[in-house]
């Protein structure tokens, strides 16, 4: 893996529908604060899906993205996961070489019930089986009881375990994809991305990338910003339905970028009314957002 020589972040997007004014947030909090510590920013699309990815929608993307006034600065890159096979490969090649992955033949209906609310942790049924390694299993990394403390920008200190929160991680599924949370370590590890800024729906992942992270023998100093969600009058995240109209719905009813922009800072509560938001204003914004500033 290459060192880190430029500080790097990405805005990684998966091209599964239109954009709407959750992605435009996580856009805010992405530019805003590269302005802030002056970082690059990558643009990559996340395809790794291919049930739920399709061509109209990366291509709907591009436009939006272009539209709002995004894109890739101070060197930084457009890229396309799923033109970093061969990447995705090398690294299951390192984890396999190291006796880490196995394959696994439980169902969903294997999995014990999930309590209420948390999500299931795989027992590590498979794990001792000796199944072979091959193209249509799917293949599970085997994790080790450690705790991951970090520090999350707008959350402060964070302590996760994956092993008992997740178990063994799913890293490539029986029709051969690579599944999110192995594509997006390894492509963050090959980009030399080090700050990584997004939606607080994500935190959670944040142990076990790091613990990917670790296994591949890349560098942990990571910085966490996990910025807040539109949240509905009962607190929830809103569905995607809820946060309709699609960018492209407004700015075909005639509205500005900047004014998209604004409406989707006001609905995060980054700014009280949702007047228009120049791109030069972002880094300001997204500075006063930050904890213990006024
Ligand atoms: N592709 C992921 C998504 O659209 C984001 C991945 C990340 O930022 O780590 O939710």
């Amino acid at each position: 893996m290459p060192t880190i020589t430029t500080r790097r972040t990405r805005f990684a997007p998966s091209p599964t529908g239109r954009l709407h004014l959750g992605h435009v947030t996580s856009m805010l909090a992405v530019w805003g604060l590269a302005e802030v510590w002056q970082l690059a920013v990558d643009i990559r699309i996340e395809d790794h899906d291919r049930q739920r990815c399709r061509p109209e929608y990366l291509a709907a993307l591009r436009d939006d993205l272009a539209w709002l006034g995004f894109q890739p600065v101070r060197g930084g890159r457009w890229s396309v996961q799923s033109e970093h096979t061969a990447r995705f490969d090398t690294a299951l090649d390192r984890l396999s070489g190291q006796g880490l992955v196995y394959a696994c033949r439980c169902s969903r209906r294997d999995l014990p019930p999930a309590p209420s609310g948390a999500e299931a942790c795989y027992p590590g049924t498979c794990r001792e089986r000796g199944w072979p390694l091959t193209p249509d299993s799917t293949l599970r990394v085997r994790l080790v009881e450690t705790e991951w403390v970090f520090d999350d920008l707008w959350r402060g200190e964070q302590r996760q375990r994956p092993a008992g929160q997740c178990g063994d991680l799913v890293i490539r599924d029986r029709h051969g994809q690579y599944t999110y949370q192995f594509a997006v370590v390894v492509d963050d590890l090959a980009d030399g991305i080090d700050t990584i800024i997004r939606g607080a729906d994500l935190l959670d992942s944040t142990g076990r990338q790091l613990q990917l992270r670790s296994l591949l023998g890349g560098d942990t100093a990571v910085r966490f910003a996990h910025h807040p969600l539109i949240v509905g009058p009962d607190g929830r995240k809103l569905s995607k339905s809820l946060l309709s109209p699609p960018v492209a719905e407004l700015r075909d009813a005639g509205w500005s970028a900047a004014r998209v922009r604004g409406l989707a800072a006001e609905r995060v509560g980054w700014q009280s009314q949702p007047g228009d938001l120049s791109l030069a204003d972002l880094g300001r914004l997204l500075e006063r957002t930050l904890p213990g500033r006024p």
